[in-house]
């Protein structure tokens, strides 16, 4: 069992802590741990989720930022099996280096990194087997939309490129103490062995993808007209008068290629 009693829970690294003993026995079903797998949490707080990952694999790793949690929840991992807890910022961490078989990811993420630590960890993809993280549950909305969603924007066509994504399930805010004051989800996401749709330009199709969904009232010709005429379009087979959110994964890279290969 875990304990927040002698642990005064800190905004500013966005602790709200899984109280929930059936929340947290669902996250550990989806996410299915195993022995040999190289598994690492970010942020294992007082260990609510840690515990029962490290029952299962018997070895794991992982990051946190609070100097302060990490000689309690080593404490309590003591017999259980071997943590190797990493104090830092999973914003800057390299997690390229945490061995040589691609890592489970799992996270009760705080909402004001996770936008940011996603990114961070696109980069290192190749070394990521898969992830499952507890988000905001309109950020899960947000990365898991398809085309004509309302939720579709920048965030679904930038980590849908990479991955695979599943909304597993929803979680209340009376799973936390303290409360947040929104709903969280949790979702998995899965490297894609290939990409499907390879960008020649990562960079060219995140420009893309950003220009058009900063306005997202406007038409693409209203938009992109500085990077693509109406010829380009043509060519492609794009109605230049859709707006952003009526475009897939695959017309966002065929827009940006396009670009990259008249540049
Ligand atoms: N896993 C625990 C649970 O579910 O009860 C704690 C989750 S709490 C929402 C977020 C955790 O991430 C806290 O332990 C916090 O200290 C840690 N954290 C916050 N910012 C971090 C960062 N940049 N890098 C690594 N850990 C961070």
């Amino acid at each position: 069992m875990t304990s927040i009693d002698n642990h005064q829970p800190r905004k500013r690294f966005g602790q709200n802590f899984l109280t929930d003993q059936s929340i947290i026995e669902q996250i550990v079903y989806h996410f299915h741990p195993k022995q040999g797998e190289n598994i690492v949490e970010i942020g294992p707080g007082l260990g609510a989720i840690t515990i029962p990952l490290l029952k299962a694999a018997e070895k794991m790793q992982a990051v946190e930022l609070d100097r302060s949690l990490i000689p309690k929840i080593a404490a309590q991992c003591e017999t259980i099996g071997d943590i190797t807890i990493h104090q830092g910022d999973a914003l800057k961490f390299d997690f390229t280096a945490l061995g040589t078989t691609p890592i489970r990811l799992i996270g009760n993420l705080p909402y004001n990194i996770s936008t940011p630590l996603i990114f961070h960890l696109i980069k290192q993809i190749s070394s990521i087997h898969d992830m499952h993280f507890m988000l905001q549950k309109e950020m899960v909305d947000r990365i898991c939309a398809q085309p004509g969603n309302k939720d579709y924007g920048r965030l679904s066509v930038m980590i849908q490129y990479h991955c695979t994504t599943q909304k597993l399930f929803t979680i209340p805010p009376s799973a936390f103490s303290p409360p947040p004051k929104v709903q969280s989800a949790l979702v998995r996401l899965t490297p894609h062995k290939k990409i499907p749709h390879p960008a020649q330009d990562h960079e060219q199709l995140a420009e893309v993808v950003r220009i058009a969904f900063n306005q997202r009232r406007k038409t693409l010709r209203n938009s992109l007209k500085t990077l693509l005429d109406n010829t380009q379009f043509n060519n492609l087979e794009i109605d230049s008068n859709k707006r952003p959110e009526q475009l897939s994964v695959s017309d966002f890279v065929r827009l940006a290629n396009a670009i990259s290969t008249r540049a």
